[in-house]
């Protein structure tokens, strides 16, 4: 990583804020001696897996429902803040590790992913308002623009179980810029809207800003979304649909799954395979997330056997950004593309370990938000700086997910802007 000037730390500053769910987080103000300012806001997830680093709630019944972070915020400002002020750091990965030894305990129980992670974005981002540089410049030197996958709809433990499925998304294939999948985007969610009025079907937004019609069926979903698109201008053929089965909320104890609708006894993981398989042949089905449960490694093995050479089959709480997870899946033959989310593995770092690694081992990283987000947009600079394929940042529609969308069109500019002065 190139390494840019760093002046020492001086001020630390966390506090308790609310995030899209209305759920307490951390936000981090940091600041360096010649003025570099970082402010982040830590995203959480609603379905979280067995594998993540710790997050930190109070579990104080009496406020905020035991999620709040004042713990959190008091470890930081009165134990981390103490170790870190005026200490100089040469670049992130030694801040991060500095902070990863502070903790001492291998999944960050100590003071949190959650408080960690905001000390890891926030001192990136000082440095990059120090350096005056654009904050993607500070995570690498990718500089592509990432395809998205737009969240149509949302159901699972992210829209109180309307569907089984937890997210259905959308991509555009041939989208000659980001600034033309994002129309896309925009034009498809509508389309979808619309249609769902005109057949007078409940429209409720779940979490991640995606319809959520109760009672829906996963081809439903399916066929809606490619209507949609085919209403908007976009043919079967120029689209590709992601679904994130979050299989982990469908599974139970006797190593099977509960599906809530249309399915009176519960399955094995071979009924969800061929679920995938149906699925891929019928429409323009380009991967599936979390297909099945985290703690069904045999099945996965199973499923990449069976889909791994047609689709895309990300793994996002069975590697939980870990790279050494991630390894050992691509020996087992588990997956051949992974989700990101540095909320996970609780610094940018250990982010960006893990997208190297499956890079290396030809796994498709694709990163994303949490379904509780922020108004920060790091997340889309650590898109452009690792060069990312593709991103999954929920719906084009809600403050927490256009920040995002409308931030990479600023990039998006830039980047143009830098190529028309090279030539
Ligand atoms: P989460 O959901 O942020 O609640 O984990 C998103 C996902 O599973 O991809
Ligand atoms: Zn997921």
């Amino acid at each position: 990583m190139k390494r840019y000037f760093i002046a020492k730390i001086t001020g630390i500053l966390a506090r308790e804020i609310i995030d899209s769910r209305g759920e307490p987080t951390v936000e981090v103000d940091l600041s360096l001696e010649n003025g570099g300012r970082g402010l982040a806001q830590v995203e959480s997830g609603a379905s979280i897996g067995s594998y993540e680093a710790h997050d930190i709630r109070d579990g104080d019944m009496s406020r905020l429902k035991g999620k709040g972070v004042l713990r959190v915020v008091e470890s930081i400002n009165h134990v981390l803040a103490p170790e870190l002020l005026n200490m100089e750091f040469p670049d992130q990965k030694i801040f991060d590790q500095f902070l990863i030894g502070l903790d001492g305990t291998p999944n960050l129980e100590r003071y949190g992913a959650n408080g960690i992670l905001g000390l890891s974005i926030a001192f990136a981002q000082a440095v990059a308002d120090q350096n005056k540089i654009p904050l993607y410049q500070i995570f690498g030197q990718g500089r592509r623009m990432p395809i998205p996958m737009f969240t149509i709809f949302n159901g699972g433990k992210l829209a109180s179980f309307s569907t089984d499925v937890q997210e259905f998304n959308v991509l555009i294939k041939d989208a000659p810029s980001f600034a033309e999948s994002l129309r896309a985007g925009a034009e498809i969610y509508h389309s979808v809207g619309q249609i769902l009025d005109e057949q007078g079907l409940n429209k409720k937004i779940g979490d991640e800003g995606g319809y959520a019609v109760p009672g829906a069926t996963t081809d439903q979903g399916m066929e809606l979304i490619v209507e949609g698109a085919k209403r908007a201008g976009y043919s079967e053929g120029r689209i590709g649909i992601v679904i994130d089965e979050a299989a982990n909320s469908l599974y139970t104890d006797q190593r099977r799954y509960h599906l809530l609708h249309h399915q009176q006894e519960d399955v094995e993981s071979d009924y969800l395979i061929r679920k995938f398989e149906s699925l891929k042949e019928r429409f323009p089905l380009m991967g599936v997330e979390d297909g099945l449960a985290d703690q069904d490694w045999e099945g996965w093995i199973e499923l990449t056997k069976r889909l791994g050479d047609k689709i895309m089959i990300i793994g996002d709480d069975i590697f939980s950004t870990n790279a050494v997870r991630l390894t050992k899946g691509k020996e087992s033959g588990v997956a051949n593309a992974v989700m990101i989310k540095p909320s996970q593995i609780g610094t940018i770092t250990g982010a960006i370990e893990a997208t190297k690694t499956a890079n290396d081992q030809n796994y498709t990283p694709v990163l994303s938000q949490r379904s509780g987000d922020t108004e920060s947009a790091y997340l889309t600079h650590l898109a452009v700086g690792l060069g990312f394929p593709y991103v999954k940042f929920g719906a084009p529609a809600r403050g927490e997910r256009t920040v995002k969308y409308n931030e990479l069109l600023r990039i998006e500019e830039g980047l143009n802007q830098v190529l028309e002065n090279s030539h």
